[in-house]
C-alpha cells in the first residue's frame, strides 16, 4: 500500500523554529482540512506537547474533531478557532464544543450574539478584517459599524485577525495589508492581533503581533525563500515497486504510448497513482500534459529516477535503468517525497504547490508514524 510517513519530533521542530523566530508573539498552528492530509488528531495533539495553544480550522465539525482529539490526550486547555465565519445553525455546536468562530460579517456579528443570549453563556469570539484579499472578512466600510456592533452588543473578543494574500513572494501587497490591518485593528484597543501565515512568519517582527498561524511551513512545505533551509520535511510518501521489466529501445510505456524509449530501458511498476494524490500532472518528460516542463522524480534505492509516461490511477513508471540492477527489486519502496525528493520540487512538476499535494493525498494512503513505519 502506498504510505505517507510523519515524522512528528520534525514537526514540532518546525514549530519550535518558528516560535523562537517570533518570541514576542504566541505560535499557533493551521490544522484545517485534515491538518493538511497528515491527520489533525495526531498533527494537533503532537503540537500542543511542543507547546502550541491556538489551533485553526476550517469547520465547526473539523474544530469538534480537534477538541475531541486534545482532550482524549489530556489537552485540555487548546483555543480553537474556526476560519470560515459562522455557518448558520453552528452556534450550538461551537458551545458545545468551545470552539472560537472567527465573525467574517456584520451578520455573523449579531447571529452570534443572539445565540449567547439563548444559551446564556458568555463565549469568546474573533473578529476578521479584510484587508486586501477580498476573500474573507469585515470589509473596510464595514469595519467601524463592526467595531460599534461588539461594543454595544458586549462581545468577548479574544483576536481580531486578517490573512496575507502573498507572503511568500516579493510585493508590496503584504507592506499594504500591514498598514490597512493597523489602521483597522485600531478601532479594537486591547484586543490581541493576528496577521501571519507561515510565510508571514519570516517577513519579520512587524507582521507577527500576538498571534502567528503557521500551516505548510510546519508540515514541511516552503514559506518563501526566507525559510528555505530552516524548515525539515515532515511528510514521506512512499509506495512499492510491484514489478521490473526492461523494454526496449523504440517502445512505448504506459497509456497513450506516451513515453517513447530511447534507450533500453529498466521499467519498475510502482503501486501508487492520481487516485492517491500523486497527479497526473507529475506525469514524465514527454507526456503532453503541459508542454515543456520536465517530470517529477522520486528516490529509489539512494538514486533519483524519472516518473516515466502518463500517471494512472493505482500505477506509476519509474525509469530505473540506471540503477544497479540488484538494489531495485519488487518490495523496494520508492520515496514520491520526503527527504531526498523536496515536495515543492513535485508541486513545481506537477504545476501546483504543496498544500494541494499534502491535502490531495486519497484515503487509501496509510499514514503512519515514523515509528511504525520503522518497524513496516
Ligand atoms: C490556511 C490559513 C493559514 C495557514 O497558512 P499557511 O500558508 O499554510 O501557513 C493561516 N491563516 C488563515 C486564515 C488560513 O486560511
Amino acid at each position: 500500500m502506498p504510505s505517507v510517513t510523519i515524522d512528528s519530533a520534525a514537526l514540532r521542530a518546525n514549530w519550535r523554529t518558528l516560535a523562537k523566530r517570533n518570541p514576542a508573539a504566541r505560535t499557533g498552528t493551521a490544522v484545517k482540512a485534515d491538518g493538511y492530509g497528515l491527520g489533525a488528531a495526531g498533527v494537533s495533539t503532537s503540537l500542543h506537547e511542543a507547546g502550541c495553544r491556538d489551533f485553526f480550522v476550517a469547520w465547526a465539525e473539523e474544530g469538534a474533531a480537534v477538541r475531541k482529539a486534545l482532550e482524549a490526550a489530556g489537552q485540555g486547555d487548546a483555543r480553537i478557532y474556526v476560519l470560515q465565519g459562522l455557518e448558520p445553525g453552528t452556534v450550538p455546536m461551537h458551545l458545545a464544543e468551545g470552539l472560537i468562530p472567527v465573525l467574517s460579517t456584520p451578520d455573523d456579528i449579531a447571529v452570534w450574539r443572539e445565540g449567547l443570549s439563548v444559551a446564556q453563556a458568555e463565549a469568546p469570539a474573533a473578529l476578521q478584517l479584510e484587508t486586501g484579499m477580498n476573500r474573507l472578512g469585515l470589509a473596510e466600510e464595514d469595519a467601524e459599524a463592526g467595531a460599534e456592533l461588539v461594543r454595544e452588543r458586549e462581545l468577548d473578543l479574544c483576536l481580531v485577525m486578517s490573512h496575507l494574500a502573498s507572503a511568500d513572494e516579493p510585493s508590496n501587497q503584504s507592506a499594504r495589508q500591514l498598514a490597512r490591518f493597523r489602521e483597522l485593528s485600531a478601532l479594537f484597543p486591547g484586543v490581541p492581533r493576528s496577521l501571519a501565515n507561515s510565510a508571514g512568519c519570516f517577513l519579520g517582527p512587524d507582521y507577527t503581533f500576538d498571534l502567528t498561524r503557521p500551516g505548510i511551513a510546519l508540515y514541511g512545505g516552503s514559506a518563501g525563500p526566507a525559510s528555505e533551509g530552516l524548515i525539515r520535511p515532515v511528510a514521506t510518501l512512499s509506495a512499492a515497486v510491484l514489478q521490473i521489466r526492461t523494454a526496449k529501445a523504440g517502445e512505448a510505456a504506459g497509456y497513450g504510448a506516451a513515453a517513447r524509449l530511447t534507450r533500453n530501458t529498466r521499467i519498475a511498476t510502482v503501486g501508487l497513482g492520481y487516485a492517491d494524490g500523486y497527479p497526473r500532472a507529475a506525469s514524465g518528460a514527454g507526456v503532453p500534459l503541459r508542454e515543456g516542463r520536465p517530470g517529477a522524480e522520486a528516490f529509489v534505492a539512494g538514486h533519483r529516477v524519472p516518473v516515466l509516461g502518463r500517471v494512472s490511477m493505482d500505477l506509476t513508471l519509474l525509469d530505473v535503468t540506471d540503477v544497479p540492477e540488484d538494489a531495485v527489486v519488487p518490495g523496494t519502496r520508492a520515496e514520491f517525497f520526503g527527504p531526498n525528493i523536496a515536495i515543492d520540487d513535485v508541486a513545481k512538476a506537477a504545476g501546483t504547490i504543496a498544500y494541494e499535494l499534502l491535502t490531495g493525498l486519497g484515503p487509501r494512503v496509510l499514514r503512519l508514524s515514523a515509528e511504525e513505519a520503522a518497524i513496516s
